[in-house]
């Protein structure tokens, strides 16, 4: 079984929403497929979300109205009779009934979640009512039958597993099984979701649990490329990559790709291929375990970073000392990303700032601690790039005056980090891409 997601670009118009009907009823087999919201949606659930929690509930609906407006065109455009044009109606004034209910209960996290879903929710219905139209074997499968996170919001994949078996079991002889990316449900079984981005992980989660033969994920770009195209000019499509390399990139900041999407496929060893919905016959990206011996892959930026670095001469010849510095961050659930010491140092990274004050006023009884804020690492993937010899002189041979906070290599063999300050960001991807990938 294929197991194919589809992003908001490729949802977003009624025309494209057609295409890839076409598209999935042209490939053989039976398949799953994961649908995000219509792009756009999501990041006006937010600002409706943020309005209403700042009791702003006029202007929150003006934004719903406007989205209400924009969904009763679709549907005009996404059907061809008049029958289903009047479900598309009924469907999209059901979701906005709700929604308008959301907004004016007492609207809390859990409610803010809930509105959250209704993005891929309603996207779900659209389609599945087109499939319908166009009298094509298809049936919905709610993701919040079977998706969910435990209480670290870690995704539970044995019992989406097992939740899915007889689900499956019981579409047998449907071609097409639709179901919603992003949305779960959490351990105290209220609605949740996996994180912006999240439907490549919601499809990546499903093809490990049904040991799918590939997960495909169809984007609006030929798949990954070697630099982040939204900030540099020339970039080109990769069309082989290892999981690890893949990975790498993902978590470092390649929007293509939620940052987890790799981790449940790697597991169960189920081929990744990154598709083009606006240029099917382009070849994309295949993620797999095979290795190919190209030494410079691709770069990607992760922003948000802060840097934290600990001066202490305890630390000196001292054994225990990073455990301690560690067992804070554990403490309060923060993860590290980059790390360098010295005898008297220790500088490391982290994305996540919720308890940066009480971690600073934790680590303060180690040593002096400096912060540096709005900081960038630049990852550079590549095959066993971390033990070639050279590979540090061509990479900072391209980054001329280019200040760097820190280095990081070794830690993984398909893996250089380097952390600059984010107004050099641009100008670090833009070096690399004309120093060692020798695009313009
Ligand atoms: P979708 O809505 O289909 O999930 P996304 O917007 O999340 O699509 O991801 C696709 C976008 O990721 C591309 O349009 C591109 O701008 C961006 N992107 C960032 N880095 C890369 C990269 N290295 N390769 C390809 N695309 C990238
Ligand atoms: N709709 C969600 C978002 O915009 C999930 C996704 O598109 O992957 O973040
Ligand atoms: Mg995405």
């Amino acid at each position: 079984m294929l197991v194919l997601k589809f992003g908001g670009t490729s949802v977003g118009k009624p025309e494209r929403m057609k295409k890839i009907a076409t598209l999935v009823t042209e490939t053989p087999g039976q398949k799953v497929v994961v649908l995000s919201a219509l792009s756009g949606t999501t990041n006006a659930l937010v600002a409706i979300g943020d309005l209403i929690l700042k009791n702003d509930l006029d202007a929150a609906e003006k934004e719903i109205a406007l989205l209400e407006k924009h969904y009763h065109a679709f549907i005009q455009e996404l059907y061809a009779s008049e029958n289903f044009k009047t479900i598309g109606q009924e469907i999209v004034s059901r979701f906005f009934i709700f929604i308008r209910l959301l907004a004016a209960g007492q609207f809390d996290d859990k409610s803010y979640r809930e509105l959250l879903a209704q993005g891929e929710l309603i996207s779900t219905e659209l389609f599945y009512q087109h499939l319908m139209e166009q009298k094509i074997n298809a049936r919905l499968l709610p993701a919040l039958y079977f998706m969910s996170i435990d209480e670290n919001e870690e995704p539970e994949l044995e019992k989406i597993a097992q939740r899915l078996k007889p689900l499956l079991k019981s579409f047998q002889n449907v071609d097409i099984i639709i179901t919603q990316g992003y949305i779960c449900r959490n351990h105290r079984n209220e609605i949740d979701n996996l994180k912006r981005g999240g439907s490549d992980y919601t499809a990546s989660l499903m093809g490990a649990a049904i040991g799918a033969e590939e997960i495909q994920i169809w984007t609006d770009i030929d798949g990954m490329h070697n630099n982040d195209p939204r900030v540099v000019k020339k970039t080109i499509p990769i069309s082989e990559l290892t999981f690890d390399e893949a990975s790498e990139l993902a978590y470092f900041g390649a929007k293509i790709l939620h940052p987890s999407t790799i981790v449940p496929a790697q597991k169960y060893n189920v081929p990744v291929r990154l598709k083009n919905t606006m240029d099917e016959k382009a070849p994309g990206t295949i993620i797999s375990n095979k290795e190919t011996e190209r030494v410079f892959k691709a770069v990607a930026a992760k922003d948000g970073i802060t840097a934290i670095k600990i001066k202490s001469s305890r630390m000196l010849m001292a054994y225990g000392f990073l455990r301690r510095v560690f067992e804070v961050f554990e403490q309060f659930k923060t993860p590290i990303d980059m790390i360098s010491t010295s005898e008297v140092a220790v500088s490391l990274t982290i994305d996540n700032n919720a308890h940066l004050d009480t971690i600073v006023k934790e680590l303060t009884t180690f040593g002096n601690v400096e912060i540096d804020r709005n900081q960038t690492i630049v990852c550079i993937v590549g095959h066993r790039i971390g033990n070639q010899h050279g590979i540090l002189d061509k990479i900072f041979g391209c980054l001329g005056d280019i200040p760097i906070r820190m280095v990081s290599v070794g830690g993984s063999y398909n893996n250089i980090s380097i952390l600059v300050d984010t107004r050099y960001k641009e100008k670090t991807l833009i070096q690399l891409n004309e120093g060692i990938f020798k695009l313009g």
